[in-house]
């Protein structure tokens, strides 16, 4: 075995060719994390499944339980429950305005979730027992000094191209909800800077989450949208008692309109793995996170994600359109779940292939779509 072969074998526990860690010196930090959230943990477990790692690794992150506030949805195969790792899942989904709703069951894809809390304690079971791995509980605003720095902080809505607005309330009912159905956009309708719909996440037989969510142009009041989900309820389970048992509510980008100064190779959502049309991230992340540690240990090398270019055309396309018309949008995502079949539907909402995309296009009513892509809304 040659010389560098031997190395890279010290450095990756396994005798993969590569560039391996040659040049770096082990007392050095070989890869700094700047954020020890979704992506940031998602990185630095990947990197934990290897036992040999060629220098130190650090993540930093002020506030290590702020992951628990959130709640993660997903599409996924049955095949990808031990990669995706969800607590529940579910085979109905709908979408709906005041007037009609359109009811799919996947037969490929399911709809599972898990809470911020379970993402947090599967990734610190492995990075916690990791000697090379070290957590710090600090803000870092300035690059630190490492082979490898990654940036996952989040960057400020004032650079969001459209923003996502939600306000969450998961609640326990005292007897089952029956809730049949994930409410994906349900009564979706226009408002004067955008769409609003609410989102109903069955957790189990007694907990539901309930979100109304906003699609809009300039923040959204997130008390007004929490007080929407207290009418709701009220009004939605009126013979059922109910207790609140947590709240979450954000501001997420659905794309960014000005390039922000990374400290790093930036991840996360800050890196492009949300998505600019749904805000959705967790399973890109998971993925994109995998992959770039895989590169990392195997070749000494880190690069950034970038999102297919067909993607980013179609959400730009949808991103126009509820910035120009969206008067237009509940009939227009109304009609793609009708036509779509439940599978067809969710491979659209991950849109992992080109030809996701361009399924949409059969799909799409003809009219507002063809406005939007010459970019006459005014012909809507
Ligand atoms: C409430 C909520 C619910 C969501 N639900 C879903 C969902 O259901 N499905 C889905 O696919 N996506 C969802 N998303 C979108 C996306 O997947 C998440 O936002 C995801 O957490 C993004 O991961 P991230 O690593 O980019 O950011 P984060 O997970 O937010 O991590 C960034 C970390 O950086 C830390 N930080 C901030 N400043 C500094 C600093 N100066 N130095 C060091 N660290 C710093 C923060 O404390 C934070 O922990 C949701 C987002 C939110 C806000």
């Amino acid at each position: 075995m040659s010389i560098k072969a031997l190395m890279t074998q010290a450095c990756t526990g396994d005798s993969t060719a590569g560039q391996g860690c040659i040049g770096h010196n082990p007392m050095d930090t070989w890869v700094h994390i700047v954020g020890g959230g979704l992506s940031g943990l998602s990185l630095a477990s990947s990197l934990a499944r290897h036992q040999v790692l060629p220098g130190p690794v650090v993540i930093s992150e002020p506030e290590p339980e702020r992951l628990t506030k959130k709640t993660f949805s997903f599409w996924l195969t049955d095949e990808e429950h031990a990669i995706l790792n969800p607590e529940h899942t579910h085979s109905n989904w709908q979408v709906s305005t005041k007037k009609l709703t359109t009811l799919h069951t996947g037969q490929r894809f399911r709809y599972g979730t898990r809470s911020g809390k379970h993402v947090l304690d599967e990734c610190q079971a492995v990075i916690s027992s990791h000697p090379q791995i070290h957590q710090v509980k600090e803000a870092i605003d300035a690059a630190p000094k490492a082979d490898h720095v990654f940036d996952s902080r989040p960057i400020a809505p004032s650079s969001f191209r459209l923003i996502q607005s939600f306000s969450g309330t998961e609640v326990e009912f005292q007897r089952p909800h029956q809730i049949e159905a994930v409410g994906l956009m349900n009564q979706i309708e226009a408002t004067d800077s955008g769409i609003r719909f609410v989102y109903i996440l069955p957790l189990g037989a007694k907990r539901a989450l309930i979100e109304h969510t906003e699609f809009t142009t300039k923040l959204a009041d997130l008390s007004a949208l929490q007080s929407m989900n207290r009418d709701y309820l009220s009004r939605e389970f009126s013979t059922n008692p109910f207790q609140t048992i947590r709240t979450e509510a954000a501001h997420i980008p659905m794309g960014f309109r000005s390039t922000a100064s990374h400290l790093g190779i930036p991840i996360g959502a800050r890196g492009g793995m949300t998505r600019d049309a749904t805000g959705y991230g967790y399973r890109t992340i998971r993925y994109a996170c995998e992959a770039i540690a895989r590169d990392l240990v195997t070749n000494n090398r880190a690069t950034r994600y970038h999102p297919s270019l067909t993607t980013q055309w179609a959400d730009t396309v949808f991103l126009n359109l509820i910035d120009q018309r969206p008067d237009s949008i509940p009939e227009i995502l109304l009609t793609i779940a009708r036509r779509m079949t439940a599978d067809q539907f969710a491979a659209f909402m991950m849109m992992r292939t080109p030809s996701d995309v361009f399924r949409i296009l059969w799909s799409a009513p003809l009219k507002p779509f063809t406005c939007a892509l010459i970019g006459k809304y005014q012909w809507i």
